[in-house]
This record gives structure tokens, C-alpha cells and sequence, in this order.
């Protein structure tokens, strides 16, 4: 019997990569999809065969972080043998506007999510989506044993979801895992991060239908790793023995200047003619340095890296080329890529 996994977030950059990942490796998925005015399953309509088709192993269903009565009765439904928490409102600088509501969906969210499953008792493993932004600001290199010191409603959030993980774990006996992510992207991230948003901006310029790029800070230093290689390290945290938390990350920090020099370059601009800098894109309180030290997720579940910075933005800067030479040309775009 093939088994069966539940994702939540999985119209996301990670959902639709750990999609991917849990179909090769025979399961059955099922992923939460959000209503909305308009498509929001572009990063999976790749994968997503017709749910009366006999081949049919990804379904989606409509739920929602907010609606406890409906995740419970989706677990009751489905019976997973894992679920992967990976809904969230997930951008630091967004949650300063919104922070009641990333508070309950990110924070409270996790919460209905464990809760849920617990009511349901189906046995099954739980992975929830922790972020470097807990370690805020605590110096790197950032273990698990760091203190975490959030700097934003997003990552007030996430400490909060990362403890009802934990608290689920020692109170219900629950298999209850944490990945701490570093920064991960890929050509699929969300727009309006700062990866993205450059790559974007780089093959626009090239092209000549952008002449500006405009960030914030650009001495904020990050540690950007791939993100099909981080899905990978979720589904490894679920494959052990005993539940535990880890760091993923690939160990190497950039600052934001470094990767739009690196972007630039890569097509052979001169950055500084190209980029300003609008204090509307500062944060209220900064996160200035993450840089993961991932030595625990090496020894115990085999996983390290394999793509790093400068690999990482030539993948994203050529995938956004052929992106716009796509969407120019009126061929059929997809995210496979
Ligand atoms: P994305 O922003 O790409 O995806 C977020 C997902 O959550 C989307 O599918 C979104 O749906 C869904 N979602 C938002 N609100 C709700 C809600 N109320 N109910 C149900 N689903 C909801 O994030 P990533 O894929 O990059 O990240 C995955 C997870 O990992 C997130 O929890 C993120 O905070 C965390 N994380 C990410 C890191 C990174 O560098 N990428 C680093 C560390 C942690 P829709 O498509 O409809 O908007
Ligand atoms: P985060 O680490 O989850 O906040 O991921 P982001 O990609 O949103 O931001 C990474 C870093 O880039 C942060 O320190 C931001 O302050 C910085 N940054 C600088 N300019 C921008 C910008 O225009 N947009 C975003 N999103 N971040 C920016």
C-alpha cells in the first residue's frame, strides 16, 4: 500500500517541490488548497493528474489554517501516515502589516494542525516548518541549541509554532519534528523575496522592459541554500528513529549585495547602474546575520547541500531568462523547471 502524506502550504515553492519528491518516492498526496478569487496552483498544476483518473496519487482539497473543524475532519478522512506543516504566511516584512493575522495563521495555525491530528489519532508523523527567523537576532553560527530571539510578528509566530511541536511531542507522546530552515529559493520563490525580486529584475533589464531595481538593506547577510535539496531534509527528519529538531542549511553567509552583484554579473551588467535603494523596503527591526550550522542534520540524517551561492543564482537568474523569453515567444509557461 502506497503511503500517504498531507501537506499543507503545498501551492507553495516547498509544497510543490516536497510534492514532487513524495510522488517519486511512491506516495499517495494530499495537499491543502486555500479558496481564492483567483488560480493559486500554478506550482503544482505540472504534477496534478485528473483526481478520477485511475494513475491519480495528488489530490487537493479545500481547507484552511483558520479552519480547525476542517483540518480535522481532512485527517480524519485522509489518514495519513505524515503530515508536513508548510502553511504559513511566510513573509517577514508583510507580517508588520499583518501581524493578528500572521500570528494566527503562522502561530495558531501550527497549533490547530497538531491539535487536529491529535483528535484524529491516526498515528501519524508530524513535520512543521521552523525558520532561521527564530534566531533573530542571536550571532551566527546558529545551532539548535541557539536562543532564539525573534525580530518580527512572522517569527514571534514561528517560536510559537516551534514550541506547540515540541509541546505536542512531550505531552501526547506525538512524532513531532522541527526543520529549522535557512533561507532556501529557487526559480518557484515568491516574487516579493529578495532573491526572486532581484533574478526577476536582472532578466527584465536585460531585456530592456526594466530599468530599475529597487531593495532595502543590502548588508543583511543570508545563508540561501536550494530549495528541492530542503525537501529532502524534511522527509529524512520524518524517516528516523526518534522525532528530533534540526538545522538545514548549507553553513555559508552572503550579504544581499553580494547576490545582486553576483545576479548582475552573471549576465554581464554592472549592478550600480541599476540599483536604488527605497527605504520603504527597510523593516521595522532587522535580522542582520543568519548562517546555519548544520553538523546535526549531516551526522544523523546523511543530508549536506549540494548547490551553493553562486551555482544557486545562475540556476534562478537563467530560469527567470527563459521565463520572460517564454512569456514574450506566447509559449505555454510552465514551473517544471
Ligand atoms: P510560500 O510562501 O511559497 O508558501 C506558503 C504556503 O502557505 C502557500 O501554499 C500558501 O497558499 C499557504 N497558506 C498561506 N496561508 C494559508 C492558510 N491560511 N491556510 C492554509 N495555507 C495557507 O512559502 P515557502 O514554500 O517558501 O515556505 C514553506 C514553509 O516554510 C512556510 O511555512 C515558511 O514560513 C517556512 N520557511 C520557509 C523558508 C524559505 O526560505 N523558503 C525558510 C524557513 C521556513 P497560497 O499559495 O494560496 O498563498
Ligand atoms: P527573509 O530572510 O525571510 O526576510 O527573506 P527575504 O528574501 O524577504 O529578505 C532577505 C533579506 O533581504 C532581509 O534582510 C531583507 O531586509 C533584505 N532585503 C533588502 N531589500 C529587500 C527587498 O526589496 N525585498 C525583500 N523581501 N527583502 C529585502
Amino acid at each position: 500500500m502506497s503511503r500517504v502524506a498531507l501537506v499543507s502550504g503545498i501551492t507553495g515553492q516547498d509544497g510543490s517541490y516536497l510534492s514532487e519528491f513524495l510522488l517519486d518516492k511512491g506516495y499517495t498526496v494530499h495537499g491543502i488548497k486555500r479558496r481564492s478569487s483567483s488560480f493559486n496552483t500554478e506550482r503544482i498544476d505540472h504534477v496534478d493528474v485528473h483526481p478520477r483518473s485511475r494513475d491519480a496519487r495528488l489530490f487537493l482539497h479545500y481547507s484552511d489554517l483558520s479552519d480547525p473543524a476542517s483540518l480535522t475532519a481532512l485527517i480524519r478522512d485522509i489518514q495519513p501516515d505524515e503530515i508536513y506543516n508548510l502553511g504559513a504566511q511566510s513573509h517577514v516584512r508583510v507580517s508588520f502589516d499583518i501581524p493578528g493575522y500572521t500570528a494566527d495563521v503562522t502561530g495558531v495555525g501550527a497549533l490547530r494542525m497538531l491539535e487536529a491530528a491529535r483528535a484524529a489519532d491516526v498515528g501519524c508523523r508530524f513535520y512543521q516548518a521552523s525558520s532561521s527567523e527564530m534566531f533573530g537576532s542571536s550571532p551566527p553560527p546558529q545551532r539548535e541549541e541557539t536562543p532564539f530571539h525573534p525580530r518580527s510578528p512572522y517569527a514571534c509566530a514561528k517560536v510559537y509554532a516551534f514550541w506547540s511541536a515540541v509541546n505536542y511531542r512531550e505531552s501526547w507522546d506525538m512524532f513531532c519534528v522541527n526543520g529549522i530552515l535557512f533561507n532556501h529559493e529557487s526559480p518557484r520563490r515568491g516574487e516579493n523575496f529578495v532573491t526572486r525580486k532581484i533574478t526577476r529584475a536582472v532578466a527584465r533589464i536585460e531585456a530592456g522592459i526594466q530599468d530599475k531595481l529597487y531593495l532595502g538593506n543590502l548588508d543583511a547577510v543570508r545563508d540561501w541554500g536550494y530549495a528541492p535539496e530542503y525537501v529532502e531534509a524534511m522527509w529524512l527528519a520524518l524517516q528516523q528513529d526518534h522525532p528530533d529538531d534540526y538545522v538545514i542549511a548549507t553553513g555559508e553567509g552572503h550579504t544581499v549585495r553580494e547576490f545582486v552583484e553576483a545576479a548582475f554579473g552573471h549576465v554581464g551588467l554592472d549592478w550600480r547602474q541599476y540599483v536604488a535603494t527605497d527605504p520603504a523596503y527597510l523593516r521595522p527591526a532587522e535580522v542582520d546575520a543568519l548562517i546555519g550550522d548544520y553538523t546535526k542534520a549531516r551526522r544523523a540524517l546523511g543530508w549536506a547541500p549540494k548547490t551553493l551561492f553562486s551555482d544557486l543564482v545562475r540556476v534562478m537568474v537563467d530560469a527567470d531568462r527563459q521565463l520572460l523569453e517564454d512569456e514574450r515567444m506566447g509559449r505555454l509557461v510552465r514551473v517544471d523547471r
